[in-house]
């Protein structure tokens, strides 16, 4: 740790790139310039050696056997579990279930909770900022049950409007569903004060954390939601993984999503006994190497430490942020107060197709399109932004490197 001048302990990100070793290949000549974080962050030596390790001493399905290897794999799963647990301060193992990833969590609710629970006329609350993820289960909900979605909207810098959600609330509200960080934006939104007045109205929250797991601290007690999903390749862990945690009361009084294998008591052709939680939300063989590589990316990310990832992050963000307003014929999209890790931008004449396309002959790799978030896109009228996502792991001079690349695409179309 080096002491900065804010007298933070700043983080040696030297010694901490040096744990990921696709950050020292080259793109196109270049040094990988890497800012698609958002999309998916990049996995450490620690947590690839602990996949590793897994695979070579310890693999077998869980659950079903008596012979050692089984106890290993089911022991290392369910001590993957209370990792979770831990990082997001959920009060027991129980209230978290591994999913394939925060579309799979989304989707867990919407079967379980909203197939159950929501009938014709009730209603949906969402905000503009949404991912597609957090959409269009619930449209497939609404069309089924003929329930309706409202949405709360957002000003110009990508704010939602706490008054215009507010108002949305009355006797038919039976769901609210929230992203915690717009993906697109960067938008960081009041989730708390959004929850409680909810809870003020008797209705649930579902929160889409995929995109502030990785980038601060998460305590779901604290925030009282009564589900949060989040993924684990955008983590630093592996795809395929993610979790919904969700309050146990809950969890137990909703039907399950999938059927087969682990997820019951006992079955005859007559009945069909639904195991407890989180088993019951867990059917079939899960994917038990990835979970335990979540929980080592979750070890790794709580050993540099979550407050500290999210001071580098914000350091990052600032100065590109400064960097682009220099910067003629540049506009950032989305200029919320709160913020985290993510900088959208347009450049005045250049398609954003383009400008990803030169900037990899850079080897920058930026994320380009409506970012699965086309609702915010319309609401700002623009077909698609470009956009930079960091990690802690990312460097004051990649910013630079973006900023010349930049540069570099506006002389081209001159
Ligand atoms: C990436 C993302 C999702 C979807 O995550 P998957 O890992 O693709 O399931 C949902 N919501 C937000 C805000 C995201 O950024």
């Amino acid at each position: 740790m080096n002491h900065d001048r804010t007298g933070f302990d700043a983080l040696d990100v030297a010694r901490i790139r040096a744990d990921f070793p696709i950050l020292a290949l080259q793109v196109n000549q270049h040094a990988l310039v890497y800012l698609d974080n958002a999309a998916s962050s990049q996995m450490p030596q620690q947590v690839i050696d602990r996949l590793v390790r897994y695979q070579t001493t310890q693999h077998a399905n869980i659950n079903r056997a008596v012979h050692t290897l089984s106890g290993i794999a089911t022991n290392e799963y369910e001590a993957a579990r209370r990792t979770l647990q831990q990082f997001i301060h959920a009060r027991e193992d129980r209230e978290v279930i591994f999913t394939s990833g925060t579309t799979d969590a989304i989707n867990l609710v919407m079967h379980g909770y909203g197939r159950k629970f929501i009938g014709p006329g009730d209603e949906i609350i969402l905000t503009t900022l949404e991912h597609h993820a957090n959409i269009v289960p619930w449209q497939m909900l609404a069309e089924e049950k003929g329930a309706i979605i409202r949405v709360a909207p957002i000003n110009d810098a990508g704010e939602v409007l706490m008054e215009a959600y507010q108002g949305l609330f009355n006797a038919r509200t039976r769901f609210v569903g929230l992203t915690h960080v717009s993906n697109a934006l960067g938008t960081v939104n009041p989730v708390k004060q959004m929850i409680a007045t909810a809870h003020e109205h008797g209705v649930p929250v579902l929160v889409d954390g995929a995109q502030a797991a990785p980038h601060m601290a998460i305590d779901v007690q604290d925030l009282d939601c009564d589900f949060y999903a989040f993924s684990g390749h955008k983590l630093c862990g592996p795809t395929g993984i993610g979790i919904l945690y969700g309050k146990a009361a809950l969890l137990e009084r909703m039907q399950p999503f999938k059927g087969g294998g682990d997820m019951i008591l006992s079955v005859t052709f007559d009945k069909t006994t639904y195991n407890t939680i989180p088993h019951k939300f867990e059917a079939g063989t899960p994917p038990i190497a990835a979970a335990i590589g979540l929980a080592a990316a979750v070890d790794y990310l709580s050993g540099i430490g979550m407050q500290a990832i999210s001071r580098q992050e914000q350091s990052l963000l600032e100065y590109a942020t400064g960097r682009l307003q220099q910067l003629q014929g540049v506009r950032i999209i989305g200029t919320a107060a709160h913020k985290a890790a993510v900088l959208s931008f347009v450049i005045d004449g250049v398609h954003p197709h383009d400008i990803g396309t030169l900037l990899n002959e850079e080897g920058i790799a930026v994320r380009t399109g409506h970012h699965c978030a086309q609702p915010v896109m319309q609401r700002l009228g623009l077909p698609a932004t470009s956009r930079a996502s960091f990690a802690f792991y990312n460097t004051m001079a990649e910013v630079d490197a973006l900023t010349a690349g930049i540069r570099a695409v506006q002389k081209v179309f001159l």
